[in-house]
């Protein structure tokens, strides 16, 4: 039998959860098209979820958070996402770009970078990706050599969120390019040390008041003390155990997209009239609504089960959290679509957010893995599965198999 989990809101979970929607209210909702049109960033949001100790949420205690874990994170996000999509991941990604540290750092390097970002005072952004390494993180090009006790980083990242204000930055580097294993290894970049600068800002279809830069590493010089975990060749390990903990976030973050877009369409369609009447008599556009908010509320409780899932350790969290990303994004795309099909043809204008709704769903099914790569995991996990369900031999006997002239089920993904 699958094992079942406990989702148990705590009271400190349900007061982040309040707090983050009065910040949604307050700076959110009056600001988010100005900062989408002018495409700057939030800073009063992000001052405020910092001055209230939310960016200390998912980080554990001794090193200065309050612990409430990835379930925590999860409903603040929703609830900035709700309000501001491109807040969302923007706040998301300060527990992205410090996860690394956190599943991987050594004791000294959480206490010298986990109480800064607990109090607001760096923000963070991880570096992954590359101009050709997207789905396929195996193939990276940035470099780290060392001479010495000095790693010096050279390369290019490309997408990194929150790049051009994070004051730490985890980049993904290439230390052994002969080994298949342990190739790559993780670092802590400081966005003052010498060689590291932007490149670019990105111009995108949506969350436009994110940067999401392209970053350059021209020689940036770093001891052991900034390599994650002290030692080389655990950075596929620690990106792996990150995505994990990080892909509940981005769900969250499609949860209140869908969220917010089902909102603003049923009380678009019990204000607008045609045919003499409201068009949320319709019952097309009644049918269209409840299965948005019954796809809404489905991503919302596989999101809580699969963060419960994460802060209790739960064996295979990979799988459930693909599953939690995956659906919930897909949910985000569909709703947000439907939304701007309820709003006729203002959905398809700037005059209402919709819109952007609409525009910042999208991303959602393309970053953190794509919903392919999210697939492809969870059916891995499924056929490895199947290996272990002996009492199924019976039903589905070997010999059935080879008569039927197919290969017998192995595990080998
Ligand atoms: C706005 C934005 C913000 C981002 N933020 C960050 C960030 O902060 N940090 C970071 O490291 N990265 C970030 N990314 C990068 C993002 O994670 C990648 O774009 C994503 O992983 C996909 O990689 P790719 O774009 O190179 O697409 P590709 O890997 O080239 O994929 C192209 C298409 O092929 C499909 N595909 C690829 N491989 C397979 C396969 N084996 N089977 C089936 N289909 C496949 C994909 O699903 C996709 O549809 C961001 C990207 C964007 C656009």
């Amino acid at each position: 039998m699958n094992p079942l989990y406990n989702v148990n809101f705590s009271e400190a979970q349900l007061a982040w959860r309040e707090k983050a929607h009065e910040i949604a209210v307050k700076y959110l909702l009056p600001q988010s098209m100005q900062h989408d049109k002018a495409e700057s960033f939030n800073e009063d949001a992000f001052q405020a979820a910092a001055d209230a100790g939310m960016l200390g949420v998912w980080i554990p205690k001794e090193y200065g958070g309050s612990d409430d874990g990835i379930l925590g994170l999860a409903l603040m996000v929703e609830e900035f996402s709700k309000a501001d999509p491109a807040f969302g991941v923007a706040f998301a990604v300060n527990a992205l770009g410090s996860l690394p540290i956190i599943v991987g750092g050594t004791h000294e390097q959480k206490a010298k970078y986990l109480p800064l970002v607990a109090q607001g005072k760096a923000a963070c952004a991880f570096a992954l990706s590359e101009k050709f390494a997207g789905s396929d993180a195996g193939g990276l090009s940035v470099r780290g050599t060392k001479e010495g006790d000095t790693w010096t980083i050279c390369g290019e990242k490309k997408w990194t969120t929150n790049g051009s204000r994070a004051n730490i930055i985890t980049c993904f580097a290439v230390t052994d390019p002969e080994s298949r294993s342990r190739r790559i290894s993780a670092f802590i970049i400081e966005d003052t040390d010498p060689g590291f600068s932007i490149k670019k800002l990105e111009d995108k279809m949506g969350i436009r008041s994110v940067p999401v830069c392209e970053t350059v590493f021209d020689g940036v010089k770093v001891g052991d003390d900034r390599l994650i975990g002290g030692k080389p060749g655990l950075g596929f390990k620690h990106s792996m155990m990150t995505l994990d903990l990080a892909r509940p976030g981005v769900a969250a973050q499609a949860v209140g997209t869908a969220a917010g877009a089902l909102e603003l369409a049923t009380t678009y369609a019990t204000r607008r009239k045609q045919f003499g009447q409201t068009i949320a008599g319709f019952q097309m556009i009644q049918a269209m609504l409840a299965d948005m908010a019954q796809q809404t509320e489905a991503a919302r409780t596989l999101v809580h089960t699969c963060a419960a899932m994460a802060d209790q350790r739960a064996p295979n969290v990979t799988k459930i959290a693909a599953m939690a990303k995956c659906f919930a994004t897909d949910v985000a795309v569909k709703v947000a679509t439907d939304a701007v099909q309820v709003f006729g043809g203002y959905g398809f204008m700037e005059d209402y957010p919709i819109a952007k709704y609409y525009r910042d769903s999208k991303i959602l099914q393309i970053y953190e893995g794509t919903n392919q790569v999210q697939r492809m995991v969870i059916a891995r996990n499924l056929i490895k599965e199947a290996s272990r369900h002996d009492y199924l031999n019976s039903v589905i006997p070997t010999e059935t198999q080879e008569s039927y002239g197919a290969e017998p089920v192995t595990a080998n993904v």
